[in-house]
């Protein structure tokens, strides 16, 4: 394969890179052809490439193609002139069309997981059984739901309301790195089944499985056009994506600095937005919980090395388990290998990037010299440097404390506990920060859970469980994490523009 040099950066050019032994162009997708640059449109990027490195080891993985306004507006353009025949395409046929997708990932899925790993450093296992899978069924789910889709007439003094869903136009979808395929095929679905053309934006630390579904794509028989991605950093290739006059909707998974950007850009021509952003979300243990299933679903927290937007990172334990609660969380902690991710031994990776560990950190650091205390880790892995940062559990941690107010982003839990009978004081702690995407709770008494689950703030409350997640529940945050819901109809919801159309009984011409 053609791979291009990574080190020069002036010498940068994206072409087509091996990463795992797996063949990636790394160029854009845009109205079914590859290219690296899109000449003569608008402002060129600084260089025409930046490197992705692997967070594994640091190792360059490919040159990838720099978007700026020039490759943004051609990809609209591109979306654009594709909508009205992708629209007009028989719901039958965009569903064919989806499963096809799918069954280009479950095909390529061993490829599909293992350069993911490369590129974002999450458990091979976990992308190869969880999430590969769950990627196509992304696809296959909208696609069965389009066929679905449907609401009853109903009757206005004989006159009759007829409800439907039209596709709205071009959406930009724009994605982070810490589940990059599983969070950009969650948009792409739905977008594609409710008639939208799609313009992609992935992440510039995980670029490669968005170029890899382009293939997928192509291979399926999408229409040019109809799915494109652009590479690129958020500045220079998000930002004119969401500033174009031409698109219809903005889908957006990140963080909130980012969302109010975003926000701001698509105000001019008033497009609908939907943010999946940051959380804070509480892990509540009640008194009379089973506490080896608090301990665990406790230390799931620290999967994907604490990567988890939904991560329960604040731990809310009533005062007299908090002992016992506490020795059979570290028990598990002290068992838990952190490693290569490729290695099926690993329990705990890498992060994904030095900037974003030495963010983790300073958010340590600066607890611990608040008064914190780290219980366990509390820094790098030792032996293993790099971006590997240990699984952390800090107590003595005030509520108004930074590390119980900010999303930390890596594998990092605080402990705090509440008064016995105290439901009024856990559901203060649970609900306040000034995000809501989800809430756990783990309880042996299903009223007082209920009386407890039913106060907190959140899109997601899960009880005596973690990370159910349905694709026909409504998913989204309350306060800072989010605006709109995604999942089930509400996917078509916002992806389509809903019109009543009201028909009258009279006024009809005879026939004959
Ligand atoms: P980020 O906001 O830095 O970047 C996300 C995406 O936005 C990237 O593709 C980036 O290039 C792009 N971007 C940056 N600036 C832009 C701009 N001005 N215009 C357009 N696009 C721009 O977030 P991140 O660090 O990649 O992701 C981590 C965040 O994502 C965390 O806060 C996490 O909680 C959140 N997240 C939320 C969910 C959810 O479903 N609620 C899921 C996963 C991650």
């Amino acid at each position: 394969m053609d791979q291009a040099p990574l080190t020069a950066t002036a010498a940068l050019r994206a072409t087509v890179a091996s990463v795992e032994g797996v063949p990636v162009d790394t160029r854009h997708w845009i109205n079914g052809t590859r290219s690296a640059t899109v000449t003569g449109t608008a402002t060129p990027t600084p260089t025409p490439a930046f490197t992705d490195h692997s967070p594994i080891d640091g190792t360059p993985l490919a040159a990838i193609a720099r978007g700026g306004p020039g490759e943004a507006r051609a990809a609209v353009v591109a979306a654009r002139n594709a909508f009205a025949g992708w629209a007009a395409t028989p719901a039958a046929e965009r569903a064919r069309l989806l499963r096809a997708v799918a069954d280009g990932v479950d095909a390529r899925a061993e490829e599909l997981a293992a350069v993911e790993t490369a590129d974002n450093g999450a458990l091979l296992r976990s992308n190869r059984r969880g999430v590969m899978p769950r990627v196509a069924h992304n696809f296959r789910y909208f696609a069965d739901r389009l066929l679905a889709l449907g609401h009853e007439d109903f009757d206005t003094r004989g006159h009759t309301n007829h409800v439907s869903w039209d596709p709205a136009g071009p959406a930009v979808l724009i994605t982070p790195w810490n589940a990059p395929l599983m969070l950009a095929s969650w948009k792409i679905a739905p977008a594609l089944a409710a008639g939208s053309t799609v313009v992609l934006k992935p992440s510039e630390w995980t670029p490669l499985t968005a170029s890899l579904l382009a293939d997928i794509t192509h291979e399926a028989g999408l229409p040019p056009g109809v799915f494109n991605v652009v590479q690129g950093y958020g500045a220079e290739a998000g930002a004119p994506l969401t500033a174009d006059p031409d698109v219809r909707r903005i889908s957006f998974t990140g963080s909130v600095p980012t969302a109010r950007r975003i926000a701001e850009a698509a105000a001019a021509h008033l497009v609908p937005c939907s943010f999946e952003l940051g959380g804070k979300s509480p892990l509540l243990v009640l008194a009379d919980a089973d506490l080896e299933l608090a301990a665990d679903l406790a230390v799931e927290q620290y999967d994907n090395a604490g990567q988890v937007c939904l991560a329960a990172t604040r731990l809310l334990v009533e005062e007299p388990v908090r002992d016992a609660f506490l020795g059979h969380f570290l028990d598990r902690v002290t068992k838990l290998t952190q490693g290569d991710p490729r290695d099926e031994a690993t329990g705990i990776g890498p992060n994904i990037h030095p900037r974003h560990v030495e963010r983790v950190d300073g958010f340590v650091r600066r607890a611990l010299e608040a008064g914190a205390k780290a219980v366990t880790g509390g820094g790098r892995n030792p032996e293993l440097g790099g971006n590997y940062y240990l699984p952390t559990l800090l107590t003595d941690v005030a509520q108004d404390s930074e590390i119980v107010q900010e999303e930390v982003f890596g594998p990092v839990l605080t402990l705090q506990t509440f008064p016995e009978g105290d439901d009024d004081e856990a559901v203060r702690l649970a609900n306040g920060t000034r995000f809501g995407l989800a809430a756990t709770l783990v309880a042996g008494d299903r009223e007082r859970a209920a009386r407890i689950s039913g106060r907190l703030v959140a899109g997601t409350v899960w009880v005596n469980c973690f990370f159910v997640r349905d694709l026909s529940a409504p998913f989204g945050g309350s306060r800072s994490s989010g605006v709109g819901r995604e999942g089930g109809d509400w996917s078509f919801d916002f992806y389509c523009d809903l019109k009543n159309t009201v028909t009258a009984p009279k006024g009809w011409a005879r026939h004959g």
